[in-house]
């Protein structure tokens, strides 16, 4: 493989979603300027460019869903849909000249770290890069989720996954399986539904779904949204409000349990159908998975054309398929709305510690951990974006500009210091995880009886942060090097 770029770059940034050109937002800011964005796509957008099926949209009002430094009045509904969000972050990447830092159709292969030059080589689809540090916005829910099922060769219909819509295939007059009720499937079973003969509905786990306050935003509402941004800002922290107080319940589900009840009751009135009710009724506490948001999926349910089965998928045999109760049907599509591989994310299938070990081989008994979601034992010089242990129900695009604020902070003070390599302690890692892991016991993502995507295959909460969002803030204010070892 040929050298492509002889240069050392100061930094080498990993994927241009939503992190990446936040990433390359705040180092133009700072005047931080030696640096590149590998993409391996021939877009921007990440998670927007690459689940564009019907109904895709955000479950975080657009407000808040959008980076503090650049706020849109364009938003058609409170809530907007994967277009207008694809489309706001190309705008947001032409607005502030970062195109030209971004290397499309690069994809990263493998990152070893060089401890004698302290360097870092990347072996891309184009050829060998180094750099002194590098940064992976390589995301955190990328990779579709496909179960190992018995017969799944034999199938000879349209098979797809939600992530990777086939947007040729005709869903019209077709008998139609939907594998999964998460929060994808919520969203396009609605928009299936009209167009299928049949539609039957999958559902190994029933999830919570809550009405969704979106609303239309008409020209003359974006025209007032322009004229007054105070308008904007305010609603934008009055959601930060909500979910700080929905957090609150989720760390104190004690808090939720008249939430739970409220919820039950409003199940009365959105499905009349008592056997459909029951099936769809959750046997865990709310906010316990994702919380998912839809005005569209129950009334969607409700249609003739549809048919919820309360089991999983067990097998398939040809075009029949099997759910684990026996239920055999003749299906002509396979939809799969089974989520994303997030317990293993495919950067650890690239990335290689000082010991010469693939992150994939480091976490294979457990699932990943690191210091504030960012910092790896092993890894000098290297930060993750939206890594384990970070999620907090709230907008990602904030937690990710706070957590690259802590970065970039990082970077910098190893410019200015002369500081050539910088690794997490040992001490300060295992003291974070201990604290991590003993105050999510109490949360209702460990204690709410669901199995969710946050517990790894032990029962070990991988994703969330056990305290508030003000704490993490305050926590990625300043990287303090004295957590590191700085050499
Ligand atoms: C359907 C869906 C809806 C969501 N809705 C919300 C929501 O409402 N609110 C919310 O807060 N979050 C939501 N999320 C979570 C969402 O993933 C994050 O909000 C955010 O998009 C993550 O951005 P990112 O840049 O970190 O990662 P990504 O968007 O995944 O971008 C990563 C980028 O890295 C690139 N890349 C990966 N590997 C390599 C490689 N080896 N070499 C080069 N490039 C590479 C990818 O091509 C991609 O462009 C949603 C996720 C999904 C899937």
């Amino acid at each position: 493989m040929s050298t492509t770029t002889t240069h050392v770059y100061d930094t080498i940034v990993v994927g241009a979603g939503i992190s990446g050109i936040a990433a390359a937002y705040k180092m133009n800011k700072e005047g931080y300027d030696d640096y590149i964005v590998l993409e391996k796509a021939d877009r921007v957008g990440g998670t927007w460019r690459d689940n564009s099926y019907p109904g895709c949209g955000c479950d975080v009002p657009s407000a808040l869903y959008s980076f503090s430094f650049s706020p849109s009045h364009k938003w058609s509904h409170l809530f907007a849909k994967q277009p207008e969000i694809l489309s706001y972050l190309e705008e947001v990447t032409a607005k502030f000249d970062l195109y030209k830092k971004i290397e499309f159709n690069n994809e990263l292969l493998s990152a070893k770290w060089d401890q004698i030059k302290g360097i870092w080589n990347l072996e891309t689809s184009k050829g060998v890069y180094q750099a002194k540090t590098v940064m992976f916005t390589t995301g955190p829910i990328t990779e579709p989720s496909m179960p190992k099922l018995k017969g799944i060769e034999s199938f000879k219909g349209e098979m797809f996954h939600s992530a990777r819509w086939n947007h040729d295939a005709d869903l019209k007059g077709k008998r139609i399986a939907v594998i999964g009720t998460g929060a994808s499937a919520i969203q396009f079973i609605p928009q299936v539904q009209p167009l299928a003969k049949q539609l039957l509905v999958f559902q190994r786990t029933a999830p919570w779904v809550l009405p969704k306050a979106d609303m239309d935003l008409n020209e003359t509402a974006k025209g007032v949204i322009q004229r007054f941004p105070i308008i904007q800002q305010t609603w934008r922290n009055s959601i930060a409000q909500i979910l700080n107080g929905i957090n609150f319940g989720l760390r104190n589900p004690k808090v939720l349990k008249p939430i739970n009840v409220l919820s039950r009751q409003l199940l009365k009135l959105q499905i009349q159908d008592e056997k459909l009710r029951k099936d769809v009724t959750p046997n865990f506490d709310i906010g316990c998975k994702r919380l998912l948001f839809a005005n569209n999926y129950y009334p969607a349910l409700q249609q003739d054309n549809v048919s919820l089965i309360p089991h999983g998928l067990v097998e398939i045999d040809g075009n029949t398929v099997v759910a684990a109760n026996g239920e055999r049907h003749e299906v002509d599509v396979i939809i799969w709305g089974t989520g994303f591989e997030v317990s293993h994310p495919p950067i650890g299938k690239r990335v290689y510690d000082t010991d010469g070990k693939l992150l994939t081989e480091r976490w294979k008994d457990s699932s990943p951990e690191a210091y504030l979601g960012t910092s790896i034992e092993g890894l000098p010089n290297a930060f993750l974006v939206l890594g384990p242990n970070i999620l907090v129900y709230d907008s990602f695009i904030g937690i990710a500009e706070a957590q690259i604020g802590y970065i970039v902070d990082g970077l910098i003070k190893m410019k200015k210091q002369g500081i050539k390599q910088l690794m997490i302690k040992k001490h300060v890692l295992d003291k974070h995880n201990h604290l991590v892991q003993k105050h999510i016991k109490t949360t209702v993502f460990n204690a709410g009886g669901c199995k969710s995507y946050y517990l790894d295959a032990n029962g070990r909460n991988f994703a969330a942060w056990p305290w508030s969002l003000k704490k993490l803030k305050a926590q990625l204010k300043t990287l303090d090097l004295d957590h590191y070892d700085a050499a």
